[in-house]
């Protein structure tokens, strides 16, 4: 059996997602800067007008202009940060975010730190909420920029981003949230939340790689991070990603809620079989208030890349909380923000679903999981004293 519980990576394509994109590559593969000269180019332009749209509607955005297309989340990540940094630095100099954001916003605020911007890092409690007083008081003056995820992409955490986006607008900062493994799990609207800008990556949600989005408010100033042409209403240059654009909203348009209800399921009875069956198991992240598709756990007295190299060769795909940021296997600096110990981060295993698991795979892995625990706990140097 092969068991795919890295969905927080990236999830399969949707059939319908490679149905619609299929033309594009074959039919109708002009660019739509060419639409002034030839009717090739026409239809093509009109395509991602309507992909424009279509995406607008469902994210709540007032005007289809509002949403930019780059080449993944982590671009989008990078052009929201930067851009409107660069684009902003005469009214300030100075951006908030937190310690547990994605690297593509932690590096992309490292190198403002670098080319002469100030970066607050706000801390999180035990279960990764965002210390709400001390955003409150990082917000200055020349503050002009607040990034803060809507929820985690290692524990599944889910920030209280209502209260944290009318305290960043009642100060009237901007205020972007990087939205990539949240959206469309948590049913997250412009016209809702006062957000100005949001991160989205189509191939958490069964759409194509090489593609993300960014919603960026009308007004918002923005500075341009690739250059050679006016492509994405001057924002962002290269040559469309035609089928990438057409799969995407195609990948917004089919996502089905109902999807939604089924890994929230499949994700409870996971929870209840590690923690009946096994023993001395932590669940990291908050239990409540989380995305239904990730749970992640420490497995004390053991390494969770142990772990995951025997579920690896029981066919089950899962993460740990180390080795994926390093060759020298660093803990995660998300369990570590956390407060856990390096003993503890190690021995965390992130489990991500998707519409395509099943019970029986929930139920396999779990089997395959109790027996392992067990076997390297009496090998364990860490064992119980
Ligand atoms: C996946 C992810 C990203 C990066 O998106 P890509 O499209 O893979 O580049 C950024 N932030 C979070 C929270 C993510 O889960």
């Amino acid at each position: 059996m092969r068991v795919y519980f890295d969905n927080a990576a990236s999830t399969r394509t949707d059939e319908r997602v490679i149905e619609a994109m299929l033309p594009y590559f074959t039919e109708k593969y002009a660019i739509p800067t060419s639409q002034f000269s030839h009717s090739f180019g026409v239809e093509v332009s009109d395509a991602i007008s309507l992909s424009r749209q279509t995406i607008a509607s469902h994210v709540g955005a007032s005007d289809a202009e509002e949403i930019i297309f780059t080449s993944s989340g982590t671009e989008a990540n990078n052009l929201a940060i930067k851009g409107v940094a660069y684009a902003n630095s005469n009214s300030g100099k100075h951006l908030i975010t937190s310690q547990v954001e994605h690297l593509s916003v932690l590096e992309s605020m490292r190198k403002l730190e670098q080319e002469g911007f100030e970066v607050t890092y706000l801390p999180v409690d035990s279960s990764g909420f965002i210390d709400i007083d001390k955003l409150k008081l990082s917000l200055r003056d020349d503050t002009i920029l607040v990034s803060v995820q809507l929820a985690n992409h290692e524990t599944g955490t889910l920030q209280n981003f209502e209260e944290i986006a009318n305290i960043v607008k009642g100060k009237g900062v901007l205020l972007h949230t990087d939205a990539a493994i949240s959206y469309p799990y948590i049913n997250i609207s412009a016209d809702r939340f006062p957000v100005d800008l949001m991160t989205i990556s189509p191939h958490k949600f069964y759409g194509p790689k090489g593609i993300g989005i960014l919603y960026v408010k009308k007004g918002t100033k923005i500075t341009k991070l690739i250059d050679g042409g006016f492509n994405e209403f001057n924002i962002r240059a290269g040559s469309e990603n035609v089928p990438g654009i057409v799969g995407a909203a195609k990948a917004v348009e089919i996502f089905d809620y109902k999807d939604v209800e089924k890994i929230h399921k499949l994700k409870g009875l996971l929870v209840r079989r590690i923690e009946q069956e096994i023993s001395d198991v932590e669940l990291n992240g908050s239990r409540n208030n989380a995305l239904p598709q990730i749970a992640n756990y420490t497995f004390s007295y053991i390494e969770g890349e142990s772990v995951s190299l025997r579920l690896d060769f029981e066919g089950i795909a899962v993460t740990t909380g180390s080795a994926c940021y390093s060759r020298n296997l660093q803990a995660s600096y998300i369990l570590i923000a956390m407060g856990k110990s390096h003993e503890q981060a190690h021995g965390s295993i992130r489990f991500s679903l998707s519409k395509y698991n099943t019970e029986e795979e929930i139920n396999y892995t779990v089997d395959k999981l109790a027996e392992i625990v067990e076997d390297l706990r009496k090998l364990s140097p860490l064992g119980k004293e």
